[in-house]
């Protein structure tokens, strides 16, 4: 359908008529108010460690109430990612996501994803250290989630400022592994933390032997390099059961829990706290 319509209405895209790039050209007006009129917010998806059972870390998802519905950031993101809107849009994620964190347990880690546009300009790491100071959060706390597409460029610059937030205690994963190409060789290029096996692999762990045997193939990698494992899309108890046969750290996905607003993962947060205080008193 859409490839005989893409024909159809080539001459409609070169005067600027085609209803995508319409659309493209309403998204980014929209978000060129959004962030004065309030309409960016963050929703926090709590992970769960493994060894413990206990959250280790929250990743901070972006949202878009505008016109009346909810715009998920795989719409938004790209738009800002052209224009440019990515800077200070991300820049408001980092302060928002550290202050969330800093009312958290001590023992639970914040995860912001970054852009590559991110890293284009001078002083991301600056940005990352005043959202630090301002929340007074520990640098320990906070996760910095990149993906393969920000190595392709593999700047010197772009490895220096990993370094230099790696040397504040910053953690820096790969996010969506296995999505790009030659993900082994970027494994080379930067000692990451953490690598997050991107959830199309969980998709069809049942039902297909070859996913089932690349996770656990990169969990064993992953426990080699000394890094941590995280499996994305968790959604079924049969999928937890494999990966965790398989040791890996730790899940992501809407089994254990979906993107939450921020206080009910506060009210989550307290409660597991509670009880992990009542459990060590009783011992
Ligand atoms: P991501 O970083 O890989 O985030 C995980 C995505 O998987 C989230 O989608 C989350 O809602 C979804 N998810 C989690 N568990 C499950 C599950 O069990 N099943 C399924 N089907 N999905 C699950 P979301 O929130 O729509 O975000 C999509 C992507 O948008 C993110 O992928 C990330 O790449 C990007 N994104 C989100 N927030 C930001 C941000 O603040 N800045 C930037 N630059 N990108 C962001
Ligand atoms: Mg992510
Ligand atoms: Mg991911
Ligand atoms: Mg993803």
């Amino acid at each position: 359908k859409a490839k005989s319509e893409g024909r159809s209405t080539y001459h409609f895209f070169e005067t600027g008529m085609d209803a995508e790039l319409q659309q493209r050209r309403s998204i980014e007006a929209g978000l060129r108010m959004a962030m004065q009129r309030e309409e960016l917010r963050l929703m926090y998806q709590p992970l769960l460690g493994l060894e413990n059972n206990r959250v280790t870390c929250v990743e901070a998802l972006l949202r878009w109430d505008h016109d009346e519905r909810t715009i998920p950031p795989n719409e938004f993101v790209p738009v800002a990612e052209d224009t440019g809107l990515i800077v200070p849009i991300g820049e408001w994620v980092l302060h928002e996501a550290c202050r969330a964190a800093a009312s958290w347990p001590n023992g639970v880690r914040v995860a912001v994803n970054l852009s590559p546009v991110q890293f284009r300009q001078k002083d991301l790491v600056g940005q990352v250290r005043s959202a630090l100071a301002e929340a007074r959060l520990e640098p320990t706390r906070l996760e910095l989630e990149i993906t393969e597409s920000l190595l392709l460029t593999d700047s010197e610059a772009t490895i220096a400022a990993l370094h230099e937030l790696r040397g504040m205690g910053v953690r820096i994963c790969m996010d969506d592994f296995g999505t790009g190409y030659s993900s082994l060789s970027y494994l080379r290029s930067f000692p990451f933390d953490k690598i997050k096996i991107d959830r199309s692999f969980m998709a069809d762990l049942t039902s297909r032997d070859d996913s089932r045997a690349i996770i656990k193939a990169v969990i064993g990698l992953g426990q080699s390099l000394g890094m941590v494992t995280t499996a994305e899309g968790v959604e079924t108890e049969e999928q937890l059961s494999l990966v965790r046969d398989f040791g890996v750290s730790e899940v992501q996905g809407f089994l254990f829990s979906p993107p939450l607003q921020s206080s009910t993962l506060a009210n989550l947060l307290h409660s597991e706290a509670v009880k992990t205080q009542a459990k060590q008193k009783a011992s």
